[in-house]
């Protein structure tokens, strides 16, 4: 029989395939990445053209493709490509990878093309009207001969710039002799050679001089990079150098940074070096915005694209260079749907466009150190802080004889006095916001136990409530213990909220600024408070996380974390890893001026070696510890993990699922069968949870057993009453 043409088509479906459409009568054959509508069952939905193939007229007829929506690709053969790889390697269904792939409004049909600038220009009868024919409407007569002066016609923002509003423009389009039209905005050739620049870069240091010019030898082709540079050491100046000779010849550059909004400081530094646009894909963007830039990134016109993780899919004409900042940080893995990490798509990215790729850290992860033992990554090493500054000095504070009331050691209180009379400013870091993390009845025993998680609620004092920072579940605070009526409640632990009140009466007289999620929530809020920080003067500053990363205060120096402890405690074997970045950070806060800096941490197991072995600010030996742990038991990066997450209303279903679906897995040993378990937190938002995770020496072998467990999962009769997903390299278990 003759075979037929048939068009495979990804649809963002859960299903792990393509679909076979039949061409369109009359329509030439569609490209790969262009989109296409398609009838799925009863829906109609927007998929990606993968290929055209041929196939065997089959037993059920095949349906031809709705419409096409574009003639040129959305997605280029670099996208594809990269979202193929991810699909694989991930073990996700092609179709929704390439919808993550796309900004929103592309996803649901939107033209894939810039809308020409709205103009305002007169008609043929409006150039001929008679101005004195609007003697009463001044302000239309107004518009009217600044529209005769213009007839190429005039933006808005033209108008406005020329004191014109649109209600008089209104008033002329509707006697129609006003129109607005659209028209094609030429691009203007981009920016290259030295124009590029709007300021002088600074003078290198001998070690920011070398990293660059590796750099720069590499231009042109992939290579990885790990910039592997203490806090303060000048980082960002050698991507900005590096930055500087792909956009002088005419490339573009993309830049993954954790979070937008705690890095206004490292923006504006971007924007003051280069004349280029910087195009930075926040959250606050509308959708119009996002594809705007989508499509300015594509057409080449933003030169500089600046974004979180999902930037990683954002197209570019003609790419140079890719930068990964604080390539440590958790925030590059997604934690629900696609789980993907946009540290390894960069560096996937980078090969398949053939540009070199930098990954910066002062506290890599033992992933990319081994990367860089297995001499995978080339290693740029900025071991000296900038100018006079010295690396902080970091002392443990033992802490074992404190008080459930007392946050804050004497000698903690001590120094942060001591700090302020000098005319500085100290920081103290918690990673907990609210005032206490639980209320206790003191009668009863009865605790704040979030009533869909087994875990307690946060007092928030400031807001009279109780809530559970796990599911948002909120109630008030009960004036009474609800399980026994006593009025002796008390509250546990500490938070930022509570920290806020003994620093104010410790210390009445210096201003205090807490920043964590809660006094931020405002737009431009934690702006305002790090042009406070950065305008010096003693200042106390309580905070969270949101305060260790990236921040460059030269007026720091004193930081005193309660708390580090939990990391060095926690069931995650990254626990130690993570706590130890967290440390360093926040310690790499200070000292950052020509004042020396300092970290204390309250501890309460000051003999623990690993943070022993912190206090000598050596990152690289303690994660030469790490490394050594992790090669005896065979975890990452040694060994190879994936995690299987399920969870049920009924308890034991999801545990259930995982035991039944594991006898598929082969048992050669290749593959480790940790569990199932359930999770560390089993109740959540009132939904069982638990955990299956596979280990394996060799990658391959993890990926070859896990489509089996997959379609096991699948076929499971309680697949039905389960949430559950793969979760590929998870990072936080
Ligand atoms: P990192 O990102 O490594 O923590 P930064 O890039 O924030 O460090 O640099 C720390 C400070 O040193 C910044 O204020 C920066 O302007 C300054 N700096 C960087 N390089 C130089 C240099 N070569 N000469 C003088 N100052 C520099
Ligand atoms: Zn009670
Ligand atoms: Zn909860």
């Amino acid at each position: 029989m003759a075979l037929q043409t048939v068009i495979r088509v990804a649809v963002p479906v859960p299903l792990r395939q393509l679909f076979d459409y039949l061409p369109l009568a009359g329509s030439p054959l569609p490209r790969p990445g262009t989109r296409c509508e398609v009838d799925f069952g009863r829906r109609r939905l927007i998929g990606i053209v993968w290929e055209v193939g041929e196939a065997e007229p089959g037993a059920h007829k095949l349906r031809p493709l709705r419409q096409l929506l574009d003639t040129d690709p959305v997605l280029d053969a670099d996208l594809m490509a990269l979202c193929q790889r991810a699909a694989q390697y991930y073990h996700h269904p092609l179709g929704e990878v390439l919808h993550t792939a796309l900004p929103t409004l592309l996803r649901q049909g939107r033209a894939a093309e810039r809308p020409g600038e709205p103009l305002w220009r007169l008609t043929a009868r409006g150039r001929h009207a008679d101005p004195a024919a609007l003697q009463r409407a001044p302000r239309q007569q107004q518009a009217l001969a600044v529209l005769a002066e213009h007839p190429g016609g005039l933006s808005r923002a033209m108008l406005a710039s020329l004191g014109l509003s649109n209600p008089p423009l209104k008033a002329l389009a509707e006697r129609g002799w006003a129109e607005l039209v659209l028209t094609d905005v030429p691009l203007s050739p981009p920016l290259t050679g030295p124009a590029v620049l709007a300021e002088p870069a600074l003078a290198a240091t001998a070690e920011q001089h070398a990293a660059i010019d590796a750099l720069l030898a590499a231009r042109g082709r992939f290579a990885p990079f790990l910039l592997d540079g203490i806090t303060g050491s000048g980082k960002t100046e050698v991507y900005l150098q590096a930055m500087a000779a792909a956009l002088e010849a005419g490339e573009q550059v993309l830049v993954l940074v954790p979070e937008i909004g705690l890095t206004p400081q490292t923006i504006r530094r971007f924007r003051a070096r280069f004349s280029v646009p910087v195009t930075v894909l926040h959250s606050g963007l509308t959708d119009t915005e996002r594809l705007d830039a989508w499509l300015a990134a594509r057409e080449g016109s933003a030169r500089i694209v600046l974004g979180t993780r999902s930037a990683i899919f954002t197209p570019l004409a003609k790419p140079g260079l890719v930068v990964v900042d604080e390539a440590h940080d958790g925030s590059f893995k997604q934690q629900d749907g696609f789980r993907y990490s946009a540290r390894d798509l960069a560096v996937w990215r980078a090969q398949l466009m053939n540009v070199p790729v930098v990954l910066g850290s002062a506290t890599p992860s033992l992933e990319t150190l081994h990367n860089t033992r297995s001499g995978r990554f080339d290693t740029l090493r900025l071991t000296q802080r900038t100018g006079d500054a010295r690396p902080p000095r970091i002392v443990l504070e033992d802490c074992r004889q404190l008080g459930p009331d007392q946050p804050l050691s004497p000698r903690s209180l001590e120094a942060l006095g001591t700090t302020l009379q000098r005319g500085r400013q100290a920081l103290v870091f918690i990673n907990r916001r609210g005032y206490a993390p639980m209320l206790l009845c003191q009668d009863c025993d009865w605790q704040s136990e979030c009533p869909r998680c087994d875990a307690n609620m946060t007092w928030h004092r400031s807001d009279r409530s109780l809530r559970c920072h796990h599911c948002d579940h909120q109630q008030p605070v009960p004036p009474r213990c609800p399980s026994c009526g006593s009025q002796h409640l008390r509250d546990m632990g500490a938070g930022t909220e509570k920290l806020e009140q003994v620093l104010r009466q410790a210390f009445p007289d210096t201003p205090l600024l807490r920043i964590d999620r809660d006094t931020t929530r405002r737009k431009g809020s934690l702006d305002a408070s790090l042009a406070t920080i950065q305008k010096g003067g003693p200042l106390l500053l309580v905070g969270t996380q949101m305060l260790a990363k990236g921040h460059h205060f030269s007026g720091l120096d004193l930081a005193v974390m309660l708390d580090a402890d939990s990391g060095f405690l926690s069931a995650d074997f990254r626990g130690p890893e993570h706590a130890a970045q967290l440390i360093l950070q926040v310690a790499g806060r200070t000292g950052r001026g020509s004042h020396p800096g300092t970290l204390l941490i309250q501890t309460r197991q000051p003999d623990n070696p690993l943070l022993q072995l912190l206090t000598a600010g050596d990152y690289h030996r303690f994660a030469e510890h790490l490394l050594v742990e992790r090669q005896q038991t065979g975890l990452p990066p040694y060994g190879h993990l994936a995690l299987v997450r399920a969870e049920s209303m009924a308890p034991q279903t999801a545990l259930q699922l995982l035991q039944d679906s594991t006898t598929v897995l082969p048992a050669d040993g290749s593959v480790l069968c940790l569990g199932p378990i359930p999770a560390p937190m089993e109740r959540r938002q009132g939904r069982h949870r638990a955990q299956l995770l596979l280990l394996a020496p060799a990658r391959a072998a993890l990926h070859g057993a896990l489509p089996a467990l997959l379609t096991a999962l699948q076929e499971h009769p309680h697949s039905r009453q389960c949430r559950w997903h793969l979760d590929v390299d998870p990072v936080d278990m």
